[in-house]
């Protein structure tokens, strides 16, 4: 029976909290959640973030492993919504990429670079069936590229509806507690101490001083958005825009908001959008379409994506200490399958209840990763167990 702390109420805390919470109280006794901020603070990254779960096209960029772990992240969020009784937060209608006559060349080189040996998941697109799938687009575009599984979460909906669980659940909550963690103890501001048979660091940057690996090294990427309400756009799509400069995306979010991003900057300044920023997303928004001319500007923000040095996702372990870091810009893309692998974890280290534990994805599994999963169910290039006491650095503040 455990007595689990998770730190930090984002995107991977939140919902991890909220699948330990249901697990039979013969596996988990107790769960407690710190937060350094409140569950609901507009600023938090996840809720800032586009949240797209867009396999396909990051396969562009991200590695093979990213491209597997996203493929099934897509299929697992509906299982994991419908786990969490949260409602009407995912969309999967598929993604289109367009670029002007001027980039033109991007967009074959895009195509190109796509990882998925599937030909369903990409599909070349001519002016008709842009007429037939987003009218809208036909007035500036004449060709693009259809990416039919991919999807993307009602960030907004998610957020507010697993705020909403967590107050009316069994979890021990406390917001405006910034802690440090060392192995199993919890050390909270006011000097006291919380000892845990888990605790499971979702800290994201707010672990970057307190890495359990050794060689690890964390660091914010910067990105700005821009939310917008325009009535007169009627897009249903998630639409990609090549852009020399980085990958641009026009995100609708429902009653006639729109997510416009996202710059991607090696920083972890923490200042105003910029200028250059502004103008640049919003005139590539106003290129797609007209109509956005005329949208009421809603908000305007930036976020750190919690980066390690390969841009890759990690879990280490040491002891009775899980952490979960490194989700860059594929937090929506990866944290389903993470969740599910923290699972796995746990259950393996359970040796009396083993099979008491529920892994929300067992529902059914109708995808395989068998060339990273080991016999136990692992992913060995996204879990790292340390062994021994030194590795852990506890050096915070
Ligand atoms: C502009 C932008 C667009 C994005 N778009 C997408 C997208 O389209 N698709 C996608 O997959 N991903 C996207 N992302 C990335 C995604 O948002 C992140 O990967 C994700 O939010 C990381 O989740 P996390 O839970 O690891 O960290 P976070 O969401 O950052 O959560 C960490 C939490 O820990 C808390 N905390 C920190 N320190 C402490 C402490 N000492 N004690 C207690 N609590 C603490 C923080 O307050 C925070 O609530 C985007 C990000 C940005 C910035």
């Amino acid at each position: 029976m455990s007595n689990i702390a998770v730190v930090g109420s984002g995107l991977v805390g939140r919902l991890l909290a909220l699948l330990l919470i249901q697990q039979n109280k013969t596996v988990v006794s107790n769960v407690s959640l710190f937060e350094k901020n409140a569950l609901l603070t507009p600023e938090s990254t996840g809720l800032i973030a586009a949240a797209m779960v867009s396999p396909v096209a990051e396969s562009v960029t991200a590695s093979e492993h990213i491209t597997v772990m996203g493929q099934r992240s897509l299929a697992l969020w509906p299982k994991l919504l419908s786990c969490l009784a949260i409602k009407q937060a995912w969309w999967q209608l598929g993604t289109i990429v367009v670029a002007h006559r001027q980039d033109m060349s991007n967009l074959t080189h895009f195509q190109q670079r796509l990882k998925s040996n599937n030909e369903a998941d990409s599909a070349e697109m001519n002016a008709d069936d842009l007429i037939a799938l987003e009218p809208e687009l036909a007035q500036q575009f004449n060709q693009g590229l259809f990416l039919p599984s991919e999807g993307h979460v009602d960030n907004q909906a998610l957020y507010r509806q697993s705020a909403q669980q967590i107050q009316e659940s069994d979890i021990n909550l406390f917001e405006h507690t910034a802690t440090r963690i060392i192995d199993n103890t919890i050390h909270l501001p006011s000097g006291e101490k919380q000892v845990f048979d888990w605790v499971i660091d979702c800290r994201g940057l707010g672990a970057s001083q307190q890495l359990i690996d050794p060689k690890a090294t964390l660091r914010g990427v910067r990105g700005e958005v821009v939310r917008v309400r325009a009535p007169q756009v009627k897009l249903l799509h998630p639409i990609r825009v090549m852009h020399p400069r980085y990958p641009l995306y026009i995100v609708p979010k429902g009653n006639n908001e729109y997510v416009i991003g996202a710059t991607e900057i090696e920083s972890d300044s923490e200042q105003a959008i910029s200028v250059r920023s502004v103008l640049e997303l919003l005139s590539a928004a106003y290129s797609v379409h007209s109509g956005f001319a005329e949208a009421e500007v809603l908000a305007m923000q930036t976020g750190l994506r919690p980066t390690l040095l390969d841009n890759e996702p990690s879990i280490t372990v040491l002891n009775k200490s899980i952490q979960i870091n490194g989700l860059y810009r594929h937090g929506y893309l990866l944290t389903p399958y993470i969740l599910e692998q923290v699972l796995q974890l746990l259950r393996s280290f359970d040796s009396f209840c083993a099979d008491q534990w529920q892994v929300y994805s067992e529902i059914s599994s109708e995808f395989s990763i068998d060339d990273v999963v080991t016999d136990s169910g692992f992913d060995h290039k996204l879990i790292t167990v340390f062994n021994g006491g030194n590795e852990y650095a506890h050096n915070d503040q």
